[in-house]
């Protein structure tokens, strides 16, 4: 059986090492000494000033939608995984839904301007399998309309713009440290921001809302993150720039064996890295996606349709609202195999197979 995804372990031993602390510790949570390494190495890995490890990059949207006091309308894309919106709507704001362009499939930001309203307070965009928002046009707007910006970077993990890391754009961005994501602490997320007020804050938010022994200074949740996990994400840290590599590599194999293969995967950001966490594939119609995914299944080899079906027409909890290129290209995205372990043989396999059932 060949998955989509396969979250890497690392090493049991390497993951014991730290274990053993624990023990020794007896501290299990609340900010406890390997949640505090973890912050402090990710700051100098992702070379960025200020950062929070919080419980998953969920919560990580919805402090960051809390802590900005959004209120009214967040112009987002529909073209994300459902956390994007969900987080809007949780936090009592409405998402108003932006087409993305057709070939970044990120949110289209020529077309943000036309969904400003009164009541308009921010833009939530995601930057679509890690490839970057076109975050300077953003910006630009979110200036001129006085609006705050946040990007869901859940898949952008180590991608830097201009040699500057993605995640120190817009007022915040939010990462997620899932089992599934490129780099993982089980479950887990951040939030990024420039501004170390907003971090003060946050970081308040982040346990309870206390601010002293009797004090409290904000309204807040439990957004914390266990030293378990803390660990888990100091033994991947280790190996993280060797599974961007391999990930890298594997990118390249199916892209050399796939010639003539009738998908395109999106048009990169010219001044951003890959980091590899996704191969998205556009293909030529609904029907090819169909039947190549029915063929690879056969064999069990398993494709995902990330992301199906568009989100603004299809969550219980919104009006439809039917997007033409997030629909279009929604039915026609596959994402293939991608994990460290995924060995070159496989691949061949795979694209044989893929090559073999577009041919038929
Ligand atoms: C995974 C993901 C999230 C949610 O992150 P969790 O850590 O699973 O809560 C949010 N947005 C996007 C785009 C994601 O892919």
């Amino acid at each position: 059986m060949i998955p989509v995804t396969k979250p890497f372990l690392p090493p049991r031993e390497e993951y014991n090492q730290f274990l053993d602390g624990i023990w020794n510790r007896e501290w299990l949570t609340n900010m406890g000494p390997l949640a505090s390494k973890l912050e402090m190495l990710l700051k100098d890995y992702l070379d960025v000033n200020h950062l929070l490890y919080v419980t998953n990059g969920t919560v990580a949207l919805q402090l960051a939608i809390k802590a900005l006091e959004l209120k009214g309308e967040i112009i987002t894309t529909s073209f994300s995984f459902v956390a994007t919106t969900s987080s809007i709507v949780w936090e009592g704001c409405t998402p108003v839904f932006v087409d993305i362009d057709q070939k970044t499939l990120n949110i289209d930001a020529g077309k943000i301007e036309a969904a400003i309203t009164e009541n308009t307070s921010a833009i939530l965009a995601t930057h679509v399998y890690g490839n970057p928002c076109d975050v300077y046009h953003i910006q630009q707007i979110a200036d001129k309309y006085n609006l705050k910006v946040i990007y869901d970077a859940a898949h952008a993990f180590a991608v830097t713009i201009n040699g500057k890391s993605i995640l120190e754009f817009g007022d915040i961005s939010t990462c997620s440290l899932h089992a599934t994501k490129l780099y993982h602490s089980i479950e887990g997320g951040l939030v990024v921001t420039k501004n170390p007020n907003l971090l003060k804050k946050i970081a308040y938010m982040r346990n309870f809302g206390i601010s002293g022994f009797d004090s409290f200074s904000e309204l807040g949740i439990n957004a914390k993150n266990s030293e378990f996990h803390a660990a888990m994400g100091l033994a991947n840290l280790n190996w993280v720039d060797r599974l961007i590599a391999r990930r890298l590599e594997i990118i390249n194999r199916y892209l050399s064996n796939l010639q003539g293969f009738k998908g395109q995967m999106p048009k990169w950001n010219s001044l951003a890295n890959n980091n590899g966490a996704y191969l998205p594939f556009v293909l030529e119609s609904e029907e090819l996606l169909l039947r190549i995914k029915a063929s690879l299944d056969s064999f069990e080899i398993f494709t995902r349709r990330y992301f199906y079906p568009s989100l603004a027409s299809s969550l219980p909890y919104l009006e439809p609202n039917f997007l033409p290129i997030t629909e279009d290209i929604s039915r026609r995205m596959l994402c293939l195999p991608l994990y460290y372990e995924l060995t070159d043989e496989e691949i061949d396999w795979i694209c044989r197979l893929i090559l073999r059932t577009q041919n038929n």
